[in-house]
């Protein structure tokens, strides 16, 4: 099978089909996502080696559960040893031996095949094509914001990046009502936030106050520009990951006794809900569509600054 494996440097290889364990599928892949954490993985965070990729739609070819077989599924990327304190205390997403897809000692999906245990994958609905599928990890990363911070219904949201996790994680919590504005610096993408009905503006015009701010910037800059637009007593939320930071002065958090919460992956079913539902729009997200072959031109395009979503269509 065609694979796009790190080993110190980025190589497309071909290697053979993966075997399932006990409790684990085997998965041929559709389409699959590029997102910034995978750049950062070539960069060295965690210091992953082997197939890359956490975002993919694909088909069960089989399974240990003979119903899943055939079925079109999205999985979710952690992968839990089911028996520690984390575990045991049913937060599966922060086992203290976790492994995640294509991030830390569990292959990747930008692969014709990928291997996960059977209760990491959610159906697809039928009315969801592949194109929509394929953000349904991003998306429920979005949603997590909403599952941790109890926004009132009177509240402003300001979500400070205009990239792929900003775009998706604004239209979230603006589908469940919300007062969303997005601050960034592409006239280009906030153009796709205005369309959908939220407000927008440039990050260095905006002198406002609001009640939460989701940081999205992937900078580490990010949380001084929520510092100053959050107001006492508010809440960041922050779901930028990165390699390396930077020094940062954290006085106002303290002077204007801020909340701070770290934000990372969230719930599959609600995300597929929105996108059944058409609550959330994300063909106006993808930058391009690359074919299996071209993978590593693919990952350069999702390098290139500014670029939105880069998807790998492993059926071409
Ligand atoms: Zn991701
Ligand atoms: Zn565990």
């Amino acid at each position: 099978m065609r694979a796009l494996v790190f080993d110190e440097g980025l190589k497309a290889v071909d290697m053979s089909i993966p075997k399932r364990g006990r409790g684990e599928a085997l998965i041929r892949v559709s389409l699959a996502g590029i997102c910034n954490t995978d750049i950062e993985v070539t960069r060295g965070y965690l210091a992953y080696s082997g197939i890359m990729g956490h975002e993919f739609v694909g088909e069960v070819m089989d399974a240990e559960s003979s119903d899943l077989v055939g079925r079109r599924v999205v999985g979710e990327i952690n992968i839990a040893c089911g028996k520690c304190f984390m575990c045991q205390s049913g937060n599966p997403r922060h086992c203290e031996n976790v492994k995640a897809m294509g991030i830390n000692g569990w292959q990747g999906c930008f692969a014709d095949y990928v291997v996960l245990p059977e209760c990491n994958l959610h159906t697809v609905p039928d009315s969801v094509t592949d194109e929509q599928a394929v953000f349904t990890e991003p998306l429920a990363a979005g949603i997590e914001v909403l599952e941790q911070v109890h926004i009132l219904p009177t509240d402003s949201v300001a979500v400070i990046g205009d990239g792929k996790l900003g775009l998706l994680t604004a239209q979230a919590i603006h589908a469940f009502g919300h007062h969303v504005i997005v601050l960034g610096k592409h006239e280009k993408k906030l153009g796709i936030a205005e369309s959908m009905g939220m407000d927008v503006s440039h990050v260095r015009e905006f002198t406002g106050r609001v009640d939460v701010t989701v940081d999205c910037t992937g900078n580490p800059s990010g949380i001084e520009t929520a510092m100053a637009i959050v107001r006492p007593k508010g809440t960041i939320v922050l779901k930028s990951t990165f390699y390396e930071g930077t020094p940062i002065n954290l006085t106002p958090i303290v002077r204007n006794e801020i909340t701070c919460v770290g934000s990372r992956c969230g719930p599959f079913p609600p995300a597929l809900r929105l996108l059944e539902t058409g609550r959330v729009t994300v063909e106006p997200l993808i930058e391009a569509t690359y074919t299996a072959d071209e993978m590593q031109d693919a990952f350069e395009k999702a390098c290139t600054r500014g670029s939105l979503k880069v998807l790998v269509d492993f059926e071409s």
